[in-house]
């Protein structure tokens, strides 16, 4: 019986880009058809192995065929197959979450006329449509049931059983009939021996299993005795193995040129772009495997949500066993993609045995020491490269340092750059400890918005002047990061709005105790006008023309307090408050201007503006605008009052 079909939505929208694709690159649809044929055989040869004989194994072949009256090229395999409800899940509608995504990038884009995103969204099967008109899919699924799929790609499919199959096994057939050639796009092409012949190299030369095809080869004839005869040639057909089949990874490093590297990874992982970075990893010893790594050269483009998957293909004695296996990266490194292949994992253990296996996170061990060496190689090496790695995936190295509570830290620190008082380009702590001053006892850091707002902090003005460097923390995860490293090659990380006055050296402290009991009355009246909003009013000798400053307590900084209260979940209950310190400028004209006054009421405007001010200074929010213009306007009311007539 044939069941005729709707698509659901999203597949609609997304076959309508297929088929209006204006993506030039159309004959990827071989590769994605390849590699779905032979996922198919990976998943057979997986069953056969870890179910006792049920599924006897048998040898594979991926067969490549065309038809040039029909025109249509088939793609068959003798994997899994699929059931009717394989055919319906898999075929008839997409059950990604990321494919409203993936329609959205495609449109924009399109509207960008840029490289299409075709394949990095596992959308493989349904980019057959850019060149086909109708597809057909036969399939004979493991309980020996075949069926027939077909659709033209608009509307409707349909699925029927298939009784008199050509399927004589378990497997899968796709014929694409193609599109009839336009002026610019001769799909015929895709009929052509040569062509097909060129692609299979060019994408799928690594694909494990013999991709097979019919080929016409031009032989000479040859006379009774069996002697070739001068210039007469006739046709006959032979059948070739196209790919040289022997995985990537099981080569060596300089049998292996950068395009192929590439040109691998791109199949493999469905980017279309070259990877930043790639990495053989050969390991000998409890566990020996060959890995290879890879950094791609843009963070996909769901990395930051909760739906992205981390984790490596696994394969054991060559056979795919999962595609993302978790253990085998660390959280922090969740961008690298790659594979490890093992001959020493049995191949019947379980998937789910396998997640335990102390083994396995002895390799991620390991791969996680060998991309930490790479990157540390990089960074000496070739440090524009590192920088555009940097840039992608810096915050990852932080999150390494943050997470572990900075167990990483001497492993990763030497990794992490900063923006800078003492220079424009960004700079590593081994940088920041060249340049330090003489008894300098520690490395000093502002925290904020941006690098503008912390060259103009009060507070940065003494460092201006004696020429200790800073460096700037900018990124949310900045300070948190820095908060797990103890310390840098007995160097302590200072931020410099909470300074202990004990370590600004004897004179200084000695200046400050003296200003604290003679100005007591004054700090203890601004500090009761500031009751809940700072927790101490006190001097700082180093603000230069800046009449006030906010400082906090160690611990949780301004800048820390805005990430975390900030952050979207954050309930009333869970905000936190850092402890501040409003520190005035003794030497400012204004502080002598304050000094005297006594009135509550005054004493409690000065303090309130002077702390909005400071602030904002820092580069944050006034919390009570309305309460910081009605205080300004009545000081300023008094300063200025209104002249008496005739006088
Ligand atoms: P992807 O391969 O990224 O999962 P596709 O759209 O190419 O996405 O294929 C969807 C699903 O259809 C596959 O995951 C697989 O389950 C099934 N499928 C496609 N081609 C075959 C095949 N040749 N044999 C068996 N199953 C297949």
């Amino acid at each position: 019986m044939k069941e005729e079909k709707r698509f659901q939505a999203e597949s609609k929208e997304l076959l309508h880009l297929m088929i209006h694709s204006i993506y030039s690159n159309k004959e990827i649809f071989l590769r994605e058809l390849i590699s779905n044929a032979s996922d198919a055989i990976d998943k057979y040869r997986y069953l056969s192995v870890s179910s006792e004989g049920k599924y006897p194994p048998k040898e594979h072949e991926i067969f490549l065929s065309t038809n040039a009256e029909e025109r249509y090229i088939q793609i068959q395999d003798n994997g899994i197959g699929m059931s009717k409800e394989d055919l319906e899940k898999n075929l008839g509608t997409i059950a990604k979450s990321g494919t409203k995504e993936f329609v959205e990038k495609m449109k924009e884009a399109k509207e960008k006329g840029e490289e299409s995103l075709i394949g990095q969204f596992g959308v493989g099967f349904y980019s057959a449509f850019m060149v086909g008109k109708k597809i057909e899919v036969f399939t004979r699924d493991l309980e020996g049931h075949a069926y027939k799929f077909e659709s033209d790609g608009v509307e409707t499919y349909s699925i029927e059983d298939d009784e008199n199959s050509f399927l004589q096994d378990s497997g899968t057939a796709v014929r694409v009939y193609l599109k009839d050639d336009e002026d610019d796009e001769k799909y015929g092409d895709y009929l052509k021996e040569w062509n097909i012949t060129h692609l299979v190299k060019q994408y799928s030369d690594f694909i494990r299993y013999p991709i097979k095809m019919a080929v016409t080869k031009s032989v000479q004839d040859k006379d009774e005795e069996g002697k070739p005869i001068e210039g007469k040639y006739h046709d006959e057909t032979e059948i070739k193995t196209l790919n040289s089949m022997t995985p990537i990874w099981k080569k060596a490093k300089k049998d292996v040129t950068d395009e192929e590297l590439a040109s691998f990874y791109k199949s493999r992982f469905n980017d279309y772009e070259d990877p930043l970075l790639s990495l053989f990893v050969k390991a000998e010893g409890t566990l020996s495997y060959d890995a290879l790594l890879f950094v791609p050269k843009h963070a996909p483009y769901n990395l930051y949500s909760q739906n992205y998957e981390k984790g490596l293909a696994l394969y054991a004695k060559g056979i795919f066993i999962e595609e993302k296996n978790k253990e085998l990266v660390p959280d922090y490194l969740k961008f690298v993609r790659g594979l490890i292949d093992s001959e020493d994992l049995s191949l019947n253990i379980s998937r789910e045995m396998l997640q335990k296996s102390p083994l396995l996170s002895k390799v991620e061990k390991n791969i996680e020491k060998k991309l930490v060496e790479k990157l540390k190689s990089l960074q000496k090496e070739d440090p524009e490269k590192y920088a555009e790695f940097y840039k992608n995936y810096g915050n990852f190295l932080k999150f390494g340092i943050y997470s572990s509570y900075g167990a990483k830290a001497e492993d990763l620190q030497d990794l992490l750059k900063f923006p800078h008082l003492n220079g424009e380009k960004d700079i590593t702590f081994a940088e920041y400890k060249e340049g330090l001053k003489e008894n300098q006892k520690a490395i000093y850091y502002a925290s904020g918005k941006t690098v503008e707002s912390l060259k103009m902090l009060p507070s940065i003005a003494r460092f201006k002047k004696s020429g200790e460097d800073v460096l700037f923390l900018t990124g949310d995860i900045d300070e948190f990061t820095i908060q797990m490293i103890p310390e840098y090659e007995k160097l302590p990380f200072k931020n410099i709005s909470s300074l202990d006055p004990e370590e600004l050296g004897e004179e200084e402290k000695k200046r400050l105790d003296v200003l604290k009991t003679d100005h007591k009355r004054i700090l203890d009246d601004l500090s009761t006008a500031l009751a809940g909003k700072v927790a101490e009013v006190t001097f700082d000798l180093g603000l230069e023309d800046a009449p006030v400053a906010i400082a906090t307590k160690a611990g949780l900084s301004l800048q820390m307090e805005s990430v975390l209260n900030e952050n979207p979940g954050v309930t009333p209950e869970e905000k936190v408050e850092a402890e501040k310190v409003l520190k005035i400028n003794p030497d400012h004209p204004l502080f002598a201007a304050i000094q005297g006054v006594t009135d509550e009421e005054e004493v409690s405007r000065i303090g309130h503006v002077l702390y909005d001010e400071a602030l904002l200074a820092e580069g944050f929010d006034i919390e009570d605008k309305p309460a910081f213009v009605k205080n300004l306007n009545a000081l300023l009311a008094k300063a200025y009052p209104p002249k008496e007539e005739g006088k």
